[in-house]
């Protein structure tokens, strides 16, 4: 199942169509806002906005799942949250690809790759090259 697109969510969800990730970040504070809202959740200012980041980041904690819940997914697959190195604690909730499962560990770096799946980009982490 793709998620499903909001006013609030659909830049992340549609980033990947020029390569990039994005992420909220508030203009006035700093700090990166994520999941999206519509305030900052640090100071709950207004003026958070799409912006680019690099797409690096390291495996935060992961698991790996070997019930096929869905036809769209072969098992054994690996979700992780993945931090991105922008800001300690900007995390993301995400799957390792292009990665044995048993060759992903806490702490690897990573950087996105994104699968489209019709009118979504879905934001996957691979091993950094
Ligand atoms: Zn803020």
């Amino acid at each position: 199942m793709l998620p499903a697109l909001t006013p609030t969510t659909e830049f992340f969800w549609t980033s990947g169509a020029d390569g990039r990730l994005r992420i909220l970040r508030c203009a006035d504070c700093g700090r990166f806002v994520h999941p999206p809202g519509p305030v900052c959740r640090w100071c709950l200012s207004p003026n958070v906005a799409p912006t680019v980041v690099s797409g690096r980041g390291s495996v935060f904690t992961f698991t790996v799942n070997v019930q096929q819940w869905s036809e769209r997914l072969s098992e054994p697959y690996v979700v992780a949250i993945v931090e991105l190195e922008e800001e300690p604690g900007l995390r993301l909730l995400t799957n390792i690809v292009e990665c044995a499962p048993d060759a992903v560990a806490i702490g690897m770096p990573v950087e996105v790759s994104f699968e489209a799946a019709e009118d979504v980009f879905l934001p996957r982490f691979r091993p950094a090259s």
